[in-house]
């Protein structure tokens, strides 16, 4: 056996769930492909995430709010152990209503995450609270409020994904890079994994390749579905500090770009398109006109990794115990979660008590009938 656990995809998923083994003592290699392949994690908007999230699946809510929880101390643990400097805060976040119809809408729907969790931190806030909590931005005129919640931040996803990967080499493990694995095989003691470098064997693998999950995972029996869903940013130049909070489609980083986006498309090319950055641009403005004078500096596509129900899939095979399965989209948010939780509970053969909402039993639709 060259390691306790093999991870397959050393993105922000593989990365955490791997930094999560490590830390719990265990011998990690992480095989990750090639520079040019689908990568969320270099492609996101970087925000930690919980309003809105699983409106329809409590579960997930709890998990996503679970996660935000646990970010400053995960962040603090991390970083102090690399000591790297990752940009991150949690001011809460907004999501801007430009119609009374947009803010009914978005009332309707806290009020039913509302009953997911014994907190209630999210509300609406109208056009003068807005203006009080964010003086120096100049709304557009057709804004009518936001709805806010406190558990809400936003992070540098390039520094985060920097950060777990020297985490995970700090705690012991091994990255292993443009090392694209092309089988996995299961064998009396464990797995056999075959990679563009070398062959590896360990008692657990645990798959976390994005996109490419499937095609790795489908081929023994272990059917982890998904579809990619691509979307579209922008970034502008550096501005002076004038947003506060960070929203959804509109934050401003630290080091002051601001980020707009991102487009829901089902769309296969990498490209990027006029008509995408005009209607990102127009909703904008329309927020904050002022907008309309900075020169942006950059567009962009990226894939989403969306399981069919939205929600993540953390799974194990049942007909070869030791491997795993992980994908999600909001990887950035679970992050957390993914270190804490979703790596011990593999470890421990926790995941399908702890974590069983979220197997992928739940797409077996002759099992569900
Ligand atoms: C436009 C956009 C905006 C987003 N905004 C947010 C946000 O604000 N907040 C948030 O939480 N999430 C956000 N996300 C989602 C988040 O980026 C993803 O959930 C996350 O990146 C998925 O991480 P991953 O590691 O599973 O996959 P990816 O980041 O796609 O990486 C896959 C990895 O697997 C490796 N790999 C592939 N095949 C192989 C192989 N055969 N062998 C070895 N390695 C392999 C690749 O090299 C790569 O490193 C956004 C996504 C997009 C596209």
């Amino acid at each position: 056996m060259d390691a306790d656990v093999i991870v397959v995809g050393g993105a922000v998923v593989g990365a955490a769930l791997a930094y999560g083994c490590a830390k719990q003592g265990q011998e990690v290699i992480v095989l990750d492909g090639h520079d040019q392949d689908m990568r969320a994690a270099r492609a996101n908007f970087g925000l930690v995430w919980v309003q809105g999230k699983g409106s329809n699946a409590p579960a997930y809510h709890q998990l996503s709010r679970q996660s935000a929880d646990l970010w400053p101390g995960f962040l603090r643990e991390l970083t102090e152990t690399i000591g790297m400097q990752v940009d991150y805060s949690r001011p809460g976040g907004m999501i801007y209503c430009l119609s009374e119809a947009e803010y009914e809408t978005r009332e309707a729907l806290n009020k039913r995450t509302h009953n997911y969790v014994p907190r209630n931190d999210t509300r609406m806030v109208d056009r003068r609270e807005l203006e009080r909590m964010m003086p120096a931005v100049g709304f557009g005129p057709e804004v009518v409020g936001a709805s806010y919640c406190e558990a809400d931040g936003h992070v540098n996803p390039l520094q985060l994904l920097a950060a777990l990967q020297r985490g995970i080499v700090a705690a012991g493990g091994k990255m292993l890079f443009r090392n694209t694995v092309e089988s996995i095989e299961p064998g009396p003691r464990g797995f056999t994994v075959k990679a563009a470098l070398g062959t590896y064997a360990a008692p657990r693998v645990v798959v976390a390749a994005g996109l490419a999950t499937p095609a790795l995972t489908d081929p023994i029996g272990f059917k982890i579905p998904l579809r990619s869903e691509r979307g579209q940013l922008l970034v502008t130049e550096r501005l002076q500090p004038f947003l506060p909070y960070p929203g959804s489609g509109l934050r401003q980083t630290a080091d002051g770009t601001v980020m707009i986006g991102a487009t829901k498309e089902d769309a296969t090319d990498r490209g990027v398109t006029v008509a995408s950055a005009t209607t990102l641009a127009l909703r904008a403005t329309r927020i904050i006109p002022a907008l309309a004078s900075a020169q942006l500096v950059r567009q962009w596509s990226g894939f989403r990794v969306m399981p069919p129900d939205g929600c993540p899939i953390y799974a194990e095979s049942a007909a070869h115990p030791g491997l795993f399965a992980a994908a999600c989209h909001s990887g950035v948010t679970l992050a957390a979660v993914h270190a804490a939780i979703v790596a011990p509970a593999m470890l421990e053969g926790r995941l399908s008590t702890d974590l069983a909402a979220f197997s992928n039993g739940r797409f077996d639709v002759q099992k569900c009938a």
